[in-house]
Order: structure tokens, then sequence, then C-alpha cells
């Protein structure tokens, strides 16, 4: 979102200030708050407000929250800025970019590959919300905004009807207030055979903590592994196969011949058999496991100089 249509979501001048744009905001934010108006289109309307307002309030554009916080009704509490928990800051980890590079014979057989990234995660102390309740100075309830009542055999608990439960919270000291903490991830993944250039590998839920579906199941944001492969002059992967060409002269050709090639596991010896004809392939099984097929295709060269050939086939009479 443009900032200058953030401004127009909130029907603010754009010369409004901080505190301006907060009120407002907050105002438009009980107004459309899905609890309270059931109208069809106010809960798009209060998705909208809040995006504005944070276009507003970090002055960074086009902010969009994730895809998957909009799924099912109750779920946007714990992804947007919730006005009457004082407009606290919520986070939008995103999704994280690794890049990773591979061996020709990496792409070719499959890999195992350690990924070391930061990202962040739910932080312990605060449970992710970014303040730790404090006693609230209610004597009814001594402080903790519930009350025991006792019916038969069971203990109710019920808010307190002094406070209402009113919590009081302190900002978290451990993740300075934002919920998440940064850490290191140490990842294996296993990259599939025959893997191209520019692939992109998806961990999902590998990535930031994105908050928690009702305060019950912690999201992550995906990982996205950008894979690169260092190409081989000499072999190319065709669909799961190796390929690469084996140049032998016509007569070589005719009478079989051995040549050495080279393979994701070194040079190796093939035999090509006499009579070969152009574009014949000698197959090998190569790789750790020999999981992979390498064709190697036979050329067949003809000599430039047609009388010689001519000459060379005659004598063979
Ligand atoms: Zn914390
Ligand atoms: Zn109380």
């Amino acid at each position: 979102m443009k900032l200058s249509e953030a401004y127009t979501v909130l029907n603010l001048s754009p010369k409004a200030t901080p505190e301006e744009a907060k009120k407002q905001y907050k105002k438009l934010a009980r107004e459309f708050h899905p609890d309270v108006n059931k109208d069809a289109g106010a809960e798009a309307k209060f998705k909208k407000i809040n995006e504005a307002y944070q276009v507003i309030e970090s002055g960074e554009e086009d902010i969009v929250p994730p895809t998957n916080a909009w799924r099912g009704s109750n779920i946007w509490s714990s992804f947007v800025r919730d006005p009457f928990s004082g407009g606290r800051r919520q986070y939008y980890g995103g999704n994280i970019d690794v890049n990773i590079t591979l061996s020709f014979k990496e792409s070719a057989q499959g890999a195992k590959k350690e990924l070391k990234y930061s990202r962040q995660v739910k932080c312990p102390h605060c449970h992710g919300s970014g303040d730790n309740p404090i006693n609230n100075g209610c004597k009814t309830c001594k402080g903790l905004g519930q009350v025991a009542s006792h019916r038969q055999n069971s203990i109710l608990m019920s808010t307190c009807p002094d406070c209402r439960g009113r919590s009081k919270t302190q900002p978290c000291d451990d993740c300075g207030q934002n919920g998440v903490l940064d850490s290191e991830a140490s990842v294996t993944v296993s990259i599939p055979s025959a893997v191209t250039n520019n692939s992109v590998l998806r961990l999902g839920g590998m990535g930031n903590f994105n908050g928690s579906l009702m305060g019950l199941q912690d999201t992550y944001t995906d990982v996205y592994v950008h894979i690169n492969v260092d190409a081989d002059p000499d072999m190319r992967l065709e669909g799961t196969d190796v390929v690469s060409d084996v140049r032998v002269s016509l007569l070589d050709a005719l009478q079989g011949c051995d040549r050495k090639v080279k393979t994701i596991d070194g040079v190796k010896k093939i035999s090509i058999v006499p009579g070969a004809k152009n574009k014949d392939e000698v197959v090998l099984s190569v790789g750790d496991h020999s999981n992979v097929k390498h064709r190697v295709v036979v050329n067949v060269e003809y000599p430039e100089d047609i009388v010689k050939l001519i000459d060379v086939l005659k004598e063979g009479k």
C-alpha cells in the first residue's frame, strides 16, 4: 500500500501528525472491529485500516501481511495490531531467502546440505506478546484478573468483577517488546537428484515466527532455498540423465575402440562396439549410489576429404 493511499483509507490529511493518525486509526479500528461490526465488508475494511496504519507508522510502503493471516474468521487478532491491547507493535517476519551452490555432481545425484541462516523465534519469556503481565493491583483477584468460585465439586474461574480482568503488563526486557528473538538456524536439507540451476526449494514453516493462531498454534513463515548449480563444460543434465559427447573417427567407429570420458565419478573408460553408428549411446551407471544414468553420445566424424573416404571403403572390400 502506498503512503498516499494509507492516508486516504484513514480519512486523514497527508499533513496529519502521528498522534492524529493514531487517534483516527483507533477510532476506525473500533468501528470496524469484526467483533463489533457484523456488516459485510467490515472485516475487510478492518484489515485495510490496520494495513494503512502500519504503513503510516512505519513509513514503509507496500507492507503486505502474510497471506495465511486471513484464513479463518478469528485469526485476525493474532496477526494485526489489536486496538484494544494498546496498539502494540506486531511483527511481520516474512519469508527467508537462502542461497546455496551445488557442484554439477550434487545437482545430478542429489545431496544433503547443511543450511545456516538467521531467523526470528518466539520470545520464550513473553510468549511472543512483547509484554509480560504484572499484578494489576486489584485486591479482589490479587491482581490475577480472574476469580475462582466453588460450585459443587468443581472450581470455576471467571473474570474478576472488580477489575473486569483488566490486565496490566510491562514491556518484555528479553525481546525489547518485539515478541521475537534473533536466532541461528541450522538445518540439513535433502536436495533431490536432477536439480537444475535456479531451482527453488521451499521449506515450509522453517522461517520466522509469524504469530500464533488464536494464541494456540505457533506459525512460522517459509524458507526459500535458491539453488545455483556450477555448470560443467563437458556434461549436462537432460531430464534426470547426465549426457556428454564423445567424438570418434569413422574408422574407429567401424572398428570399435575404447575412449576415456569424464563422468561425475571422474574419468572412466568406455568401449565403443565395432560398427557403431552416429548418435549411438553408451550408458553408464554413476553417482555415489549408482543412481544416475550417464549417456555418452557417440558422434562419428566423417573425413573431410570425401575421396579419401571412398578409398578407405574400397580398400575394405
Ligand atoms: Zn519477550
Ligand atoms: Zn480483580
